[in-house]
């Protein structure tokens, strides 16, 4: 990979939450952008602004989490279909979980979350994209 630090989109209607990943993330180096829903982040996405790595609510607005995983792994441009996605779900969001493995999410972490355990899997799904190292 290159010099620079990867690129990650963080898409959640919760202003709090947004801010808490930009925070954890940012101060380990990604570069972030921030979306309020699914839609601004398909509008992102699709209009050439592409990460590394997703992070979705699940829980949105107009374009939902999975949604927009869906709208992703239907792309047909590679750099969206392959794109690694992580889904914040609620407890209650098993089926948007299951729902989401099944089209093509790579990983999900349950809301509350340790902004910890987040970038941990925010990591791993890098490298296993090859995006990232193993540190
Ligand atoms: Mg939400």
């Amino acid at each position: 990979m290159n010099a620079s630090y990867p690129k990650v989109l963080v898409a959640d209607d919760d202003r709090i939450v947004r801010r808490i990943v930009v925070a954890k993330l940012s101060g380990l180096g990604y570069e972030m952008t921030e979306a309020q829903d699914g839609r601004e982040a398909l509008d992102l996405l699709e209009g050439g602004h592409v990460p590394d790595l997703v992070i979705t609510d699940s829980l949105m607005p107009r374009v939902n989490g999975l949604q927009l995983v869906r709208a992703l792994r239907e792309s047909a441009d590679p750099a969206l279909s392959e794109l690694p996605v992580i889904m914040l779900t609620s407890r209650r969001g098993e089926r948007d979980v299951i729902e989401g493995l099944k089209t093509g999410l790579d990983d999900y972490v349950t809301k509350p979350f340790s902004p910890d355990e987040l970038a941990a899997r925010v990591h791993t799904a890098l490298w296993r994209a090859g995006k990232r190292r193993p540190t």
